[in-house]
């Protein structure tokens, strides 16, 4: 089967042949159809999530399951699947305390490339390849364990329901759940990405009365717009900081960071009022450090962020997909554009100039 593979950091993605093997135990193998094209496999490309190489890159996979292990009991040839990033053992004190984008289990596919329990599938002649996010779906065939493929009704576009693997639960989870946001409330979201512009269409399902989306290019903050933001701050021309102290009358209710940088992280922290709270999701660099003023706890600030957005996979992501299908969560208003997988190299350098919101390789 073809897939992308990544043979050394800062180089481009190779489209070659390769092996998969047979599904094992809890492991099915599935058809893809669409991978969504996201910045954590560009990170991975740039080193900066340092990961064992060769690696399939690829993590927000949807598709139909094609075999089963021998041990899989929740899944069966011809379901249609959504891959998670997020692995979920269901046993784990997270687990069972209904936090399961924290479990435990989740190391194994992050640091080791692998499917959880440190297995690989994939080959090329006798050299193994690992697994990125222990999803690899930049290719035509994938093994995942059965707790990393979520089974959602057959009507819903697997070219668009795949985006909800990663960025856009994040995005809608980080408000809905790890903010909390309630009918009323205002929410200044600084970074208007995938996971921004999800972050916006999920304050909007929770009917926040105020949002304020901050980007610094026009097009992306139009999108906001479109998408349910109530007003908009370009940061180049204006101080957001201030704005939405003036548009606020103090402060936002909640402040969401979706940008990874941490004079962003600051400002968001800002941008809130006394007992107002300030959400982290962008991913900044490993090793920078994040300063604020302590007075600002006095002010009974919080601070915090969630592994994607706080969901869980088995309950949210068929709900998210009803939420689409009835048209009250547009999610595939984010997809600019569509690419084959020979041309992933070229998905990859659009992304990095910020020329798409979201693009999707068709498989
Ligand atoms: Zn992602
Ligand atoms: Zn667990």
């Amino acid at each position: 089967m073809k897939a992308a593979v990544l043979y050394e950091v800062n180089k481009l993605l190779s489209v070659e042949d390769i092996q998969l093997d047979e599904p094992q135990g809890q492991e099915v193998l599935v058809r893809l159809v669409a991978s969504g094209v996201c910045h954590s496999d560009l990170h991975c490309i740039k080193g900066d999530i340092p990961q064992p190489l060769p690696m399939v890159l690829g993590h927000e996979g949807a598709g139909v399951v094609e075999r089963v292990g021998p041990s899989v009991t929740t899944l069966q040839p011809g379901d249609h699947v959504v891959l998670m990033v997020s692995f979920s053992c269901g046993k784990c004190r997270y687990c069972v305390e209904g936090r399961p984008t924290m479990c435990v289990g989740n190391m194994d596919t992050l640091a080791m490339g692998s499917l959880p329990g440190g297995a690989k599938r994939l080959r090329k002649g006798d050299q193994e390849l690992s697994h990125f996010m222990g999803i690899a779906s930049f290719a035509e065939y994938t093994v995942v364990h059965e707790r990393q493929a979520v089974k959602v009704r057959e009507d819903a576009p697997l070219e668009v329901v795949c985006l909800l693997g990663c960025g856009v639960s994040t995005g809608i989870g980080a408000a809905i759940n790890t903010a909390g946001v309630r009918p009323g409330e205002s929410i200044a979201i600084y970074g208007c990405g995938g996971v921004g512009l999800s972050a916006v269409m999920g304050a909007k399902l929770a009917g926040a009365g105020k949002i304020i989306a901050i980007d610094t290019l026009d097009k992306k903050l139009e999108m906001a717009k479109d998408l349910g933001a109530d007003y908009v701050i370009n940061a180049s021309r204006e101080d957001p900081q201030s704005k939405v102290m003036e548009l606020t009358g103090g402060g936002a209710d909640y402040a969401i960071e979706c940008v990874g940088n941490v004079e962003v992280m600051a400002t968001a922290m800002g941008s809130i009022h006394g007992g107002g709270k300030c959400v982290i999701m962008g991913s900044a660099p490993i090793g920078s450090m994040l300063s604020i003023a302590p007075y600002e706890f006095l002010l009974g600030k919080t601070i915090t962020g969630s592994v994607q957005g706080g969901i869980r996979p088995f309950i949210d992501i068929p709900r998210f997909v009803d939420l689409f299908m009835d048209g009250k969560l547009p999610i595939d208003r984010l997809i600019t554009k569509t690419y084959s997988l020979e041309e992933v190299n070229d998905a990859f350098e659009a992304l990095e100039k910020g020329k798409v919101m979201r693009s999707v390789i068709k498989l």
